[in-house]
């Protein structure tokens, strides 16, 4: 068995059952834990790169559930491999998800909502320094993902148009009800408004199964003067006191890749992007260049080293 990096006994196989057993969550763990297991795991490349050399980071994630991380040995890039089916995540999605992270069956679209529009104002402070700023009345704006719409809410009134899309009927039934949004059951929007836009992805790409496809599919929506915002859990903010700088409750069943401001760099250049603005928060914005693919190198800070200083920050706690 591969030497894993992170050697303490709470990131093995171990410690992961004994959490299954012991959590509140129990029942509804088991029951994920089967469906990943019936539709299999697989074994791919790196998502990023392409790269089939991996560094074994730790074997259960923060709910007990036996899925191991993996530094990419080329990039950088943090990912779940082996990693679960795309079909296992639909699934998981449509039935599980919300009832793991809130123990409770039916969803509370207020208080996501609150949650939303905090981000929707960090994201407009974000938006304020970067090169879109004296341009955002002009832009209109295509949230994918955007849940009750609570972000597309607070863009409302600098933009010229706000619309969202999302999987999730009874999120997308709550903001055009409730907020009066413009929104519609798509993973893609169907419509696309004429002129400069601005596309958000807040929290998506890391819960995709092949992040560098949705990045190239965006792409293809996407007009020269338009704009992509992305904001994904930066892996380095643990490190800051995120998830209690403790990298088992940030590493998580549905994040398929753990990003950091250089594999999203990376990945956006692989996926033909012009990154304008990016940090560890992870927070992007990107503009399509006319290629298919720009050079990018691997970030110096994207190291085993790094995940091994991240974790020297929870036992300094
Ligand atoms: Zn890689």
């Amino acid at each position: 068995m591969a030497q894993r990096l992170l050697r303490h006994f709470r990131y093995g196989r171990t410690f992961a059952f004994l959490r299954r057993l012991t959590s509140s969550r129990s029942k509804s763990i088991n029951a994920v834990r089967k469906l990943y297991q019936e539709f299999g795991l697989e074994n791919r490349p790196c998502v990023l790169c392409g790269g089939k050399a991996f560094t074994l980071i730790c074997e259960g994630d923060r709910y007990g559930f036996d899925l191991d991380k993996q530094i990419c040995d080329q990039c950088g890039l943090v990912q779940t491999s082996p990693a679960v089916k795309k079909d296992f995540l639909n699934v998981f999605y449509r039935d599980h998800y919300r009832r793991l992270y809130t123990k409770r069956n039916d969803v509370d679209h207020a208080s996501l909502v609150r949650e939303q529009r905090q981000k929707g104002e960090r994201f407009l402070a974000y938006l304020e320094k970067t090169a879109v700023a004296p341009k955002l009345n002009d832009l209109a704006v295509i949230e994918m993902g955007c849940s009750s719409g609570g972000i597309l809410e607070k863009f409302k009134p600098h933009c010229r148009s706000v619309q969202g899309c999302d999987l999730d009927v009874e999120a997308i039934r709550y903001g055009k009800e409730q907020l009066k949004l413009d929104l519609e059951v798509a993973e893609f929007p169907t419509q696309l408004p004429e002129g400069p836009r601005l596309f958000i992805l807040s929290h998506v790409l890391e819960h995709t199964h092949d992040p560098l496809a949705s990045l190239k599919q965006i792409k293809s929506l996407m007009a020269a003067e338009d704009y992509l915002f992305i904001e994904v859990p930066g892996i380095n903010l643990v490190a800051e006191g995120a998830y209690k700088h403790d990298l088992k409750s940030y590493f998580h069943l549905a994040h398929v890749c753990d990003f950091s401001e250089g594999t999203l760099r990376a990945l956006a250049a692989r996926a033909g992007y012009e990154v304008l603005s990016c940090n560890e928060t992870v927070t992007a914005l990107l503009r399509p260049s006319s290629e298919t693919e720009l050079p990018w190198r691997r970030s110096e800070k994207d190291t085993t080293e790094n995940i091994l200083r991240i974790e020297a920050t929870r036992k300094r706690r």
